[in-house]
């Protein structure tokens, strides 16, 4: 199986991003890594919703975003596919995403966190990791009870919370089953994201990705027959590299081109 798209690419749209993360800069990188489509996956927090963007969710709007799409229908993609879509962000005071009907068929596609808990948690779950966890399991099914969810491609990182350890493992296999069983009946995919499971604070070996909760969560989500997108989660063009790593991922998972969605 050869994985022709990474469907998650920051630019420097997004604060946490490199200042020379351009597209442009991206294009010998994504050429080496063999994909055909790239999507760009900037933190996006709608400027139309009723709540601002919480001060500690750095974030770019629909303008910019709309802004970029525009300027690449002039620039030379070199045979590669450029979509523009976005890294949303789950708003914990609405309990819904952040971003409304109308910005979401704007764009090309659409991934969300329901994990970004050093952001969008309330602290006092932080040192609980069952709270932790349930919490990312409630935004996971306020995510697919979203009225946008037929605009969602996929789950960004799901169930690896943006922490030091992993909480996944305070979730049951029915749990977990039962939440990816949603995700597929709502057409969602799962993402499987090389930086964050390879390079997330730890710059992981092979063995130690292995070991991960997290294999149980993305093993579950393929026995529930869940479709699967990939992404380097880039924030600079010498990030790139890492995309391989999916590779281990699929093949550890046994996925085939059936298991894959593409768009
Ligand atoms: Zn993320
Ligand atoms: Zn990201």
């Amino acid at each position: 199986m050869i994985i022709t798209q990474d469907l998650h690419v920051h630019t420097n749209l997004s604060p946490c991003a490199a200042r020379d993360a351009t597209v442009e800069s991206y294009f010998e990188a994504w050429r080496l890594n063999g994909t055909n489509t790239v999507g760009i996956a900037d933190h996006l927090w709608d400027e139309s919703m009723p709540n601002p963007c919480p001060g500690r969710t750095p974030a770019t709007g629909m303008k910019e975003t709309l802004a970029l799409k525009e300027r690449l229908k002039n620039v030379d993609t070199q045979g590669i596919r450029v979509l523009v879509g976005c890294e949303t962000e789950y708003d914990y005071a609405r309990r819904d995403i952040a971003l409304s009907p109308e910005s979401a068929a704007q764009l090309d596609f659409v991934l969300v966190p329901h994990d970004h808990t050093h952001l969008t948690m309330p602290k006092e779950l932080c040192d609980d990791d069952r709270k932790h966890a349930k919490f990312i399991l409630d935004a996971w099914y306020d995510i697919l009870n979203s009225n946008i969810v037929q605009y969602i491609t996929s789950m960004a990182h799901p169930f690896l919370a943006a922490s030091e350890t992993e909480v996944s493992f305070k979730l049951s296999d029915a749990e977990l089953r039962e939440a990816m069983i949603a995700a597929r009946q709502a057409g969602v995919g799962i993402e499987i994201n090389a930086a964050a499971l390879f390079a997330n604070t730890k710059n992981r070996r092979i063995a130690e990705v292995l070991a991960l909760d997290n294999m149980r969560v993305l093993r579950i989500a393929k026995e529930c027959g869940c479709k699967f997108t990939f992404g380097s989660d880039a924030h600079h063009s010498s990030h790139s590299p890492l995309f391989h790593c999916n590779y281990i991922v699929a093949t550890y998972l046994e996925l085939t081109d059936g298991d894959i969605k593409l768009i």
